[in-house]
């Protein structure tokens, strides 16, 4: 019988025993409705057989040698029939062969007469066990299927000859689609979009000890969503299809603009009256407004660089805004980078000499030009000079170098400064995060250059990463892509 959780019995499972030996049927029954099974008897194959037409049985017991219908004969009909029934044959010594063969047409196991209640027992709960687990498959199936259904993300499988297994609701709704099933029909019939057959192509031939997914973003006008596919394999990591995971995302989208255009507006807003004030200060300071005593010049020094520094926050929350509407990388040209080293380097010589820092380029490779935006390099440069310069005591030393790094153009700014914590490492390209310490105390700065080095750098399909260690200085690596054939 089945137990829920409480141990409560919930139902019988249900026994067929076809013997025509009378002992046995009486035997069997006796003692398996004493383990609490319902069981019910049929003397011959043919009595067998109307019974199961009228009721579904879990499991029956069914002698191979009966006079009339033989055990063999009903085996095909019954499965035809019930195919999830358990069918055990109970046989004599002499037909082992017998029992081999009813196990190739479906029998689940077979038990030798004469048998002993032990041996039945055995059998049975073996049997049992094994109903369990299909019942428990079919569970989990059903379970998932409800779950996949009521998802608010669209989900799709494919197959491995790229036809839907699986498509629900949202899925379905997020594509626009509402003809008739989809299961069964290749991917192309129902997404005309080349972006995601294209990345299912790629995942299905992603080779085995690659597993990753491909995503991508689709702006479909009114709605953008985005989309992340995914392969999935057998045991031994053969591919078997894939699985498309779809989210909207238009909302977040709006979002990210209204911000952005939020804070455009503030910094430009900001900006104006800053510069105005600055240039009043400077306008007592120089004098021009009577005399200035020397305390009071303190003073206003000191405003004045804090408006400075302000100014410096609203141009930096103006390039990021750009950069994160997409503009500024537009406009992109073949430059040579090994020239906008030298020149960056020589611009800054003046302000790390006054902090006795040497600041030096290593001797250059041949460097072939790359396709960047002119400003947003030298931006991204500047700003790593400028913080390497900013993060290094007196005496230290920053270098630069360049080279080709596979299909990339490398290019690192190298300090002997205090370095980065482990902890910090993942943070300082986070907006406004700046790392607080004794050592940066009196450091002034926005927080904003590096996640705007990020930003240009990823928004040209390169890459940057930073290795460090405190005390000792850190590297910066910027990786620009190579022009390809079809660029040049
Ligand atoms: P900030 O305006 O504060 O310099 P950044 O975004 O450029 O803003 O840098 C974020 C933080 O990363 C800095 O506050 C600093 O703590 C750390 N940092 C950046 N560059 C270096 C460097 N070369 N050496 C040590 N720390 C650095």
């Amino acid at each position: 019988m089945i137990k829920n959780a409480n141990s409560e019995e919930v139902f019988k499972y249900s026994i067929l025993v076809v013997d025509d030996e009378k002992r046995i049927r009486d035997v069997t029954q006796r003692m398996l409705t004493q383990e609490g099974f319902e069981v019910a008897v049929a003397e011959t194959g043919e009595t067998g057989m109307k019974m199961i037409e009228e009721k579904n049985f879990d499991i029956i017991l069914l002698d191979l040698m009966m006079p009339g219908m033989s055990g063999l004969e009903a085996l095909p009909l019954l499965k035809a029939r019930h195919p999830y029934t358990v069918v055990i044959v109970i046989t004599g010594y002499a037909t082992l062969e017998h029992s081999i063969e009813a196990m190739k047409k479906g029998a689940f196991d077979f038990i030798p007469k004469p048998f002993s209640p032990q041996d039945l027992r055995l059998v049975i709960f073996k049997a049992i066990e094994f109903i369990r687990t299909l019942q428990d498959i079919a569970n989990e199936k059903s379970r998932i299927r409800v779950l996949i259904n009521e998802l608010s993300g669209g989900v799709m499988a494919t197959d491995i000859q790229k036809q839907v297994v699986l498509a629900n609701p949202a899925f379905l709704k997020m594509i626009n689609y509402f003809g008739e099933s989809v299961i069964g029909r290749p991917v192309a019939d129902i997404i005309q979009n080349e972006k995601i057959e294209t990345m299912i192509d790629q995942v299905l031939t992603l080779p085995e000890e690659k597993f990753s997914d491909l995503t991508t973003e689709l702006d479909l006008g009114e709605t953008v969503l985005s989309v992340r596919c995914i392969p999935f394999r057998d045991r031994l990591d053969r591919n078997l299809g894939t699985i498309t995971v779809m989210n909207d995302i238009t909302t977040l989208r709006k979002m990210d603009q209204l911000k952005s255009d939020f804070v455009s507006m503030v910094a430009h807003e900001i900006r104006s009256p800053l510069n105005s004030i600055a240039m009043q200060i400077k306008v007592i300071l120089d004098g021009l407004a009577g005399d200035v005593a020397e305390k009071q010049q303190e003073i206003l020094t000191r405003a004045l660089a804090k408006i400075k520094a302000l100014g410096n926050l609203s141009t930096e929350l103006l390039d990021l805004a750009r950069i994160e509407s997409g503009l500024i990388t537009q406009e992109r040209e073949k430059v040579n980078m090994g020239k906008l080293l030298m020149e960056q380097v020589a611009f800054y010589q003046e302000a790390a000499g006054a902090k006795s820092t040497q600041l030096a380029l290593e001797a250059l490779p041949d460097l072939p030009p790359v396709l960047v935006n002119r400003q947003n390099m030298d931006e991204v440069i500047s700003n790593l000079i400028n913080n390497a310069i900013n993060y290094t005591p007196e005496g230290g030393k920053i270098t630069l170098s360049a080279s080709i790094e596979n299909n990339y153009l490398c290019i690192r700014v190298s300090d002997t400064g205090i370095g980065i914590h482990k902890d910090d490492l993942e943070r300082i390209f986070d907006r406004f995060y700046r790392v607080k310490d004794e050592k940066t105390r009196y450091i002034t700065g926005t927080g904003l250059g590096l996640p705007i080095v990020k930003s240009i750098v990823e928004a040209h399909n390169g890459r940057l990463n930073v290795e460090s260690e405190p005390e000792k200085g850190s590297t910066f690596y910027i990786y620009i892509p190579l022009i390809t054939s079809s660029e040049l």
